[in-house]
């Protein structure tokens, strides 16, 4: 049976008549969240049971949601071939100004979602990587992350969210689904997140880069840089021998960004290894005329990691060094630490420890 949420809009109005009707099932489906047809009243009964025959709406289940003292969520699915994945679920403080100047306090949120199940990246830090690789998700699997964690966390149709592409998997090695998933996600009668609020993270695919960066798509690009040189890149992410730094930075060259936003650097800090202000100089003469951000990201130790997690201390040195010489940096705050929210953490867990039917930690 068909997955309905992984169509376009304009998909839906080219398969079901009148067309109206597919703006009608989009108002359901993601402003609504109804995953059951006969709920949708405003639709013909014939239509209904088209519609049922065609389509199934979730493929997913929650199967584990852990919450962390901060208020981060991480959440466990399981797919219909049954499989399982995380998305986490990021809330953050959040202050504006209204238009008479006051501060409002208000809060922002965050998806991370995965766009694979497992990854054949193979870095060696990262715990998504020692899974292996089992699948592609599609569009629709994707899509149906964000409506369950809209959902599930009461939020209005209308409150905003961020969409990071920082779960699990390699994005640019499961380009078209997740290109279709940004669109679906930015349909204006549905969830309606623009791409400019929808980020992909990437381990430095050079020539996907260059095709992200000719699809136009309006989308935000992070760069999992995490090492200045050749030799160090390749041992942490071996497939740098493939897509050297340079060639990253070639890619980019190109690459659409808009003109209020930058491209995000990622550096994923690790003791005794890249920490060393030597490394931020050479950062800083790599990013050299990119428009350019940093977020320096402390490595979250794993059961048998062979990297350690920096000092706080040194990694404020880091940052401060490449500020103070023009280049934006931020440390990444660190949320759901109590609950390993980093890439891949959960779902190993659970699978060690099938019986564990923890809802609440911290
Ligand atoms: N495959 C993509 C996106 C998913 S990984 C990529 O690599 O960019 C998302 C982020 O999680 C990456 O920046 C990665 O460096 C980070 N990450 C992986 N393992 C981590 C760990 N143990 N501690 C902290 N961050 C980690
Ligand atoms: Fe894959 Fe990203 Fe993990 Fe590397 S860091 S193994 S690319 S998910």
């Amino acid at each position: 049976m068909k997955n309905i949420y992984d169509y376009t809009q304009s998909e839906l109005e080219s398969f079901i008549q009148p067309s109206f009707r597919a703006k009608q099932i989009y108002h359901w489906l993601y402003v609504q969240y109804l995953q059951d047809f006969d709920l949708m009243h405003n639709l013909p009964k014939d239509l209904k049971a088209i519609l049922k025959q065609e389509y199934r709406i979730s493929h997913l289940e929650i199967i584990r949601v852990e919450t962390s003292s901060d208020g981060t969520k991480k959440y466990l699915f399981k797919t219909q071939d049954g499989h399982s994945f995380e998305s986490v679920f990021i809330k953050m403080r959040d202050k504006k100004l209204d238009d008479n100047g006051k501060v409002i306090e208000g809060e922002k949120y965050t998806f991370c979602v995965s766009s694979q199940i497992g990854c054949k990246v193979g870095c060696a830090f990262c715990f998504t990587a020692k899974g292996g690789f089992i699948r592609d998700l599609s569009a629709g699997e994707i899509v149906e992350q964000v409506v369950w964690l809209k959902k599930d966390n009461n939020l209005l149709p209308e409150k905003r969210v961020n969409i990071v592409y920082m779960g699990m998997g390699e994005p640019l090695n499961n380009l078209d689904n997740v290109a279709k998933a940004i669109r679906i996600l930015g349909e204006l009668n549905g969830l309606s997140i623009s791409a400019r609020r929808q980020t992909i993270s990437t381990s430095g695919i050079a020539p996907r880069i260059k095709k992200l960066g000719e699809m136009n798509l309006g989308v935000q690009l992070a760069i999992s840089l995490h090492a200045v040189d050749d030799v160090l890149r390749t041992r942490l992410i071996p497939m740098n021998k493939a897509y050297n730094i340079q060639s990253i930075i070639d890619a980019l060259r190109d690459f659409p960004v808009d003109a209020r936003k930058r491209i995000m650097f990622e550096y994923l800090v690790i003791k005794d290894l890249n920490d060393d202000l030597k490394s931020a100089k050479t950062l800083l003469k790599l990013l050299d005329g990119i428009k350019a951000k940093v977020n320096l990201i402390l490595f979250n130790p794993h059961e048998g990691s062979e990297f350690q997690r920096p000092d706080m201390e040194q990694v404020k040195k880091f940052a401060d060094f490449l500020v103070q010489r023009g280049l934006l940096a931020t440390i990444r705050e660190s949320k759901g630490i109590d609950i390993s929210a980093a890439c891949g953490q959960l779902r190993e867990k659970t699978l060690r420890d099938v019986s564990c039917e923890t809802d609440r930690i911290g």
